[in-house]
């Protein structure tokens, strides 16, 4: 009998995966050959300071360094390059920001996020005089989450692991006390994570979820000199490959469809023209939706009545740097070696009215 049959190989199912084959788990995946996953077009970007006011993102002390080493030991197992540590250059453009960032500078717990590497004139050229300050943070980076699902998968074929390429369905699971089985698949338990999929999940569709979608765009910028830098301006423009770069992007919850808009693709072209003194091409316009959820904090449990059903889920638009810890903690909750974190156990939304 199977460990876990795990449902979505986003990064949350590839994380979880890779904890739970770390304690001899067995397991099985069902994904829709990643159709729809916001891991397949997100940047990755792994940001400690973040907002207007210049705030460490929640609890990045533990999960920024657990995330870094997570993903060095995937390299390891891949043989893959998918962690790039990259400092985030963030450009002021009005005095207030400007001075917003100096009230904050003397701030003890950011210390060790900032850098003195950031050369106004060197930005200036690339981005217009209107840059008038700015800041290089630093423990930052961006994971290659694209690249990495993919991967992943062929290593999860390799090993030999059942995989079925398909859309779950909820029709053909049979569930017991001490089991549940989906077609051929018999195991202890079944965890789903399917991103922002889970709102229609007839388990779990009672949590609350506010998903947000992201447009992006790939440009090529040929001659664009701060290829180790995510420069930060609104939007991000972060190098992949060559002459090519992520830039974006837009975060909208009153969407229709899953599809690019020509209304965010203008607002993003005009915002990188806006920020970026060079010329550039637009190779592709690319959307997905951002498993988030209302208080912005990851869902980790299991069914009310039935639990052997499982979930992981609400990445948000910090799966990067929130999932590798969460992912340890699951798996580590599923071994039955630790009491699940009250910050993040989904029975906490009794109160989240
Ligand atoms: C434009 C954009 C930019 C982003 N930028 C960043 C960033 O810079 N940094 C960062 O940390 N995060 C970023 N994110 C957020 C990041 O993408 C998410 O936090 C993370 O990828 C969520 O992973 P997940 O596995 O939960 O969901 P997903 O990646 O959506 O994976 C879910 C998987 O389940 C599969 N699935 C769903 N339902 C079913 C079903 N019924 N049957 C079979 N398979 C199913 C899907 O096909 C998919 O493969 C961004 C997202 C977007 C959209």
């Amino acid at each position: 009998m199977l460990d876990y049959i795990i449902v979505g190989q986003g990064l949350a199912g590839s994380l979880l995966s890779h904890f739970l084959l770390k304690k001899g788990k067995n397991i099985a995946f069902v994904d829709n050959n990643h159709t729809d996953a916001a891991s397949a077009i997100a940047a990755g970007v792994i940001n400690p300071i973040t907002g207007r006011n210049f705030v460490k993102s929640w609890r990045t002390d533990e999960l920024q360094p657990f995330a870094f080493k997570t993903y060095a030991e995937i390299e390891a197992i891949l043989g893959l390059q998918i962690l790039y540590p990259r400092n985030v250059a963030m450009l002021f453009r009005d005095v207030e920001t400007s001075n917003n960032w100096l009230a904050r500078l003397s701030d003890p717990a950011l210390g060790d996020y900032i850098t003195d590497e950031f050369d106004q004139n060197a930005y200036q050229q690339t981005f217009g005089s209107s840059v008038v300050s700015g800041v290089e943070f630093q423990q930052s980076g961006r994971c290659d989450l694209p690249a990495f699902i993919v991967k992943w998968k062929e290593y999860i074929l390799k090993k030999g692991f059942a995989y079925l390429q398909e859309n779950f369905d909820f029709d053909q699971l049979q569930v017991y006390e001490h089991k549940v089985v989906y077609k051929n698949l018999i195991a202890k338990g079944i965890v789903f994570c399917e991103g922002h999929a889970a709102e229609r999940n007839p388990f779990f569709a009672h949590l609350h979820y506010s998903p947000a979608k992201g447009e992006m765009l790939l440009v090529k910028i040929p001659n664009y000199p701060f290829k180790e830098k995510m420069a930060k301006d609104g939007i991000f423009i972060v190098h992949l490959n060559d002459d090519l770069y992520w830039v974006g992007s837009s975060y909208n919850r009153d969407f229709e469809h899953n599809k690019p808009t020509t209304q965010e693709y203008n607002n993003l072209t005009n915002e990188l023209s806006a920020m970026l003194k060079m010329p550039f091409e637009v190779v592709d316009h690319l959307a997905a939706i951002r498993p988030t959820v209302r208080d912005r904090k990851p869902y980790l449990g299991s069914h009310p009545l039935h639990g052997n059903i499982h979930i992981f889920n609400g990445l948000g638009a910090k799966g990067s740097s929130i999932g590798p810890y969460f992912a340890s903690h699951f798996a580590d909750w599923l071994n039955s070696e630790t009491e699940l974190d009250k910050e993040v156990n989904i029975k906490r939304l009794k109160t989240l009215r």
